[in-house]
């Protein structure tokens, strides 16, 4: 893929100036050197966008999540809100109406200013919306994703959650588990890739979905893998180079312009990241998960949420903190990346010290080093899910944020790891920031 960045400016009538940088996997426009700035993928949806302060990250089922920092008492705040469809379009209007105003002044515009102009030309929010009902069309909802993998290239090898019975979890109430067989998965990556034509370039990595994908039984698993190298192979630089061009058009941007055939024991191009459930890890041999490490599988999500076994039962979560623990070391040994996610706050004040003891107790124990991460997600309690009766039965208080906060600084304090010259990543995990 070659990295051209292309940027040109002029001047809009009314004395604004507009920059335009057009890149493999992005398109911007910024007014007046600042903002607003307008992201676009390569195919001219709008991406991204920051107004008066406050960012905005547009889905690909056409809804727009606003974020901004507010001053309070206890310091600056994440805030978030998702707009009403109104506000969306008013946003999505603005984008596609400074476009044509550029565009419109680009006739000495260098040519991949002018293809990048005309591309944004041909949206506007009824053609998002259109596009949106095609992406129904091609997913079922995608529940979550961790959030250092909102820019992957998600592909839905199975639908739902194999266990779906955690009594916190919304995620995919009402989507029956379900493998599909190679013929529906290469079907649905077909669909994937047309649907992104040459805005696959801005798609770092694989996601395979949904909840835990790596439970399906080894040799199906391989048979599926099998379709995404078939559709999405890789050169040894890690570059995708093997991507269908599909009806959406467009110019091509990063494309090898062929299906490659089958990539036998190579890579598949961009690295593959999925969630796992402890408790299925040891369902594969040492040997399955260093093939799957092999054939591009990067790194691996366990949803642990704490190390105190009375609340993971309290929680229903499958298996305990020991299957957590052999899990990671089992994926380390493949030479898989872990990510374990801590939720916070969850088992309210009646679980708090047994969560945070064993939590850190279980965290100092995995062989985490540089490339795996600790997620900290703070628990949100939904309407619908079974926990709010339950705590409510049971007498479980909820914590307050400030309790919520000491929490995550206990397991954080509590926290020693293996070698202090590589240790693994902490982050945070906001569910309610999600967005595809
Ligand atoms: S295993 Fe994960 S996705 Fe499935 S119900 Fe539990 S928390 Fe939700």
């Amino acid at each position: 893929m070659g990295l051209t960045v292309q940027v040109w400016r002029t001047a809009l009538p009314h004395g604004n100036d507009v920059q335009v940088a057009v890149r493999p996997w992005a398109i911007n426009l910024l007014l007046n050197g600042e903002a607003p700035s307008f992201t676009f993928d390569p195919l001219g949806r709008l991406h991204a966008a920051f107004v008066g302060g406050v960012n905005y990250r547009r889905s690909l089922d056409n809804r727009v999540l606003s974020k901004w920092a507010e001053m309070t008492r206890g310091g600056r705040r994440r805030q978030r809100r998702w707009l009403d469809p109104g506000e969306a379009k008013a946003l999505v209007d603005a984008a596609y109406s400074l476009a044509r105003q550029t565009a419109a002044q680009a006739g000495l515009a260098p040519p991949a200013v002018r293809a990048a102009l005309h591309r944004l030309g041909q949206w506007d929010w009824e053609a998002l919306e259109a596009n949106a009902r095609r992406f129904a069309q091609i997913y079922t909802p995608v529940g979550i994703l961790p959030p250092d993998q909102y820019l992957a290239l998600v592909l839905q090898a199975t639908h739902g959650c194999s266990h779906n019975a955690c009594t916190f979890c919304t995620f995919y109430r009402g989507i029956p588990f379900r493998i599909k067989t190679p013929e529906e998965f290469r079907q649905h990556t077909r669909d994937v890739v047309d649907f992104f034509g040459p805005a696959l370039a801005m798609r770092r990595s694989i996601f395979l979905g949904d909840a835990n994908a790596l439970v399906i039984p080894m040799p199906r698993l391989s048979a599926l893998w099998d379709v995404l190298a078939e559709a999405l192979g890789g050169d040894e630089q890690g570059t995708l180079t093997g991507v269908e061009r599909g009806s959406t058009g467009g110019p091509p941007v990063a494309h090898g312009g062929e299906i490659l055939g089958a990539a036998g024991g190579r890579g598949l191009g961009l690295p593959v990241f999925a969630f796992v459930d402890a408790f299925h890890v040891e369902r594969k041999s040492a040997a399955d998960w260093q093939a799957l490490a092999a054939r591009g599988l990067r790194r691996v999500y366990i949803g642990m949420e704490s190390g105190h076994d009375p609340l993971l039962r309290w929680l229903n979560k499958p298996g305990d903190a020991q299957d957590v623990l052999d899990a990671v070391r089992q994926l380390k040994a493949a030479g898989l990346q872990v990510s374990v996610i801590v939720m916070l706050g969850v088992g309210g004040e009646r679980y708090a010290a047994g969560h945070v003891e064993d939590t850190v107790r279980l965290l100092n124990a995995m062989p985490l080093g540089r490339g795996d991460i600790v997620y900290f997600s703070d628990f949100v309690q939904h309407p619908e899910a079974p926990y709010a009766q339950l705590a409510a039965e049971a007498g479980v208080q909820p914590l307050d944020e400030a309790a919520v906060r000491r929490q995550e600084l206990a397991i954080r304090r509590g926290f020693v790891p293996r070698d202090p010259r590589i240790p693994p990543q902490f982050s945070r995990y906001a569910i309610e920031e999600f967005i595809y």
